[in-house]
């Protein structure tokens, strides 16, 4: 009897079984390219192509979770038990080009490539595009079997002669993932590249906590020569042959320097164990861009690379927004009513999930106290950011604020550890 008790106590006291990477899926990447077209007012999504590859150098922890939401998640369920098995989140160049005024005169179409792990049976996968009010304003369901001829096979990558570890703390499985890809540096100036990639990771691991979970990056380089020296410069008439096929004047704004070619780079890096890209640009015009979970790309010739290079690192791994502001804003980019999903700024609609609980008086969230300033996001009015300076406003300010630092260190841990 006393036997039998002890046997049904444990029976009880076991949790459901946690289900592991492995039960799932298989040692691979499966690369999804979608078209997202549209304009200012419609939207829709197409499967341009599936493509498999050895390896996965994702995350294999909190594989069901998002971290943060983006403009667009991506869903895996298991067809077999309807169990969500994999969700991703991410921005869009698309999505921000909706706000320009082009989007109100012409319909554009933009490539998205997400990568995803390979299910080890038939799967759907749901992708949704969210605008700035949270509600879903697209939606795509398709399915995938591992067993799909048309699935391309990809079993060398083009540049892999080109591919060297920078710095190596440990397996795929355990560290994230990131790549540095030459962009605008002819073969004689490749030296330049690696010296600028030194600068760069040193940057980033002099910001706290970056430094702090050094260990858990693993950072490789793509050094794929260009034919001319220096970037596309659209506004001095230059257009330039380069691997990535950046551009200044994105959207027409001047210091926006960032490529559409997404399919392009995907394949460029084919071969290369990365989570999260760095696109460094030989030029000394100042620009660049971020967006979260897609890519990075900056001026590595300019006095100010050292912060940019962060900055935008800020965006693109960490989901970060701008917490500068114009006084004289003309646009809503964060509307009064809704939270955006962003974590280092609030509209105040729900500052408990940001960072109410860090505030010293957790009663005194009125606007202009301490841990409460007005401005972020580009709007001088109805943002609110926590500090007055961080990375994320200045390239003066040496550091990133609080919550910042709180926003990255989550990232980094959702990256390599299970989270509760
Ligand atoms: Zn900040």
């Amino acid at each position: 009897m006393k036997y039998l008790l002890a046997l049904l106590s444990f029976v009880f006291v076991v949790p459901l079984k946690a289900w592991k990477f492995n039960d799932y899926f298989e040692d691979k990447t499966l690369r999804a390219d979608y078209i997202f077209s549209g304009n200012n007012k419609e939207q829709s999504i197409a499967l341009s192509q599936l493509s498999m590859s050895e390896g996965w150098h994702g995350r294999r922890v909190n594989l069901d979770k998002l971290l943060f939401d983006g403009y667009a998640q991506i869903t895996m369920t298991d067809s077999a038990s309807g169990k969500v098995i994999f969700a991703y989140s991410f921005s869009t160049l698309f999505q921000e080009w909706q706000h320009t005024e082009e989007a109100t005169m012409v319909n554009k179409a933009f490539e998205n490539t997400v990568l995803l792990p390979m299910p080890k049976h038939s799967a759907y996968l749901t992708l949704k595009l969210r605008n700035s009010h949270k509600k879903t304003v697209c939606e795509m369901h398709h399915k995938v079997s591992p067993h799909d001829i048309l699935i391309r096979r990809c079993t060398s990558g083009p540049h892999s002669d080109k591919l060297k570890p920078f710095m190596k703390n440990g397996s795929t499985a355990e560290c994230i993932d990131l790549v540095y890809v030459a962009e605008g540096y002819t073969d004689d100036e490749m030296p330049q590249f690696y010296a600028d990639v030194e600068t760069a990771v040193e940057a980033m691991m002099s910001h706290e906590p970056f430094g702090k979970y050094r260990k858990r990056f693993n950072i490789y380089t793509l050094a794929i020569p260009s034919q001319q020296t220096d970037v596309s410069q659209p506004l001095q008439g230059k257009w330039h042959d380069t691997p990535a096929m950046s551009h200044f004047s994105t959207f027409y704004s001047d210091r926006y320097l960032m490529t559409e070619r997404l399919f392009a780079l995907h394949d460029a890096l084919q071969a290369v164990p990365y989570e999260h890209i760095i696109i460094l640009a030989n030029t000394p015009t100042y620009g660049g861009g971020g967006i979260y979970n897609m890519y990075m790309l900056t001026t590595a010739r300019h006095s100010q690379f050292q912060p940019v290079v962060v900055h935008e690192f800020g965006h693109s791994f960490a989901g970060l927004a701008d917490e500068y502001f114009y006084d004289d804003q003309y646009e809503t980019y964060y509307p009064a009513d809704t939270e955006p999903w962003e974590p280092n700024i609030t509209t105040l609609v729900d500052f408990k999930s940001k960072w109410a609980s860090m505030l010293p008086h957790k009663s005194n969230t009125k606007p202009g106290s301490p841990g409460l300033y007005e401005g972020g996001g580009y709007q001088s009015k109805g943002v609110w950011r926590h500090s007055f300076d961080c990375r994320m406003r200045t390239n003066t300010c040496s550091e990133f604020c609080p919550v910042c630092k709180a926003a990255i260190e989550k990232t980094i841990r959702y990256h390599t550890e299970e989270l509760k």
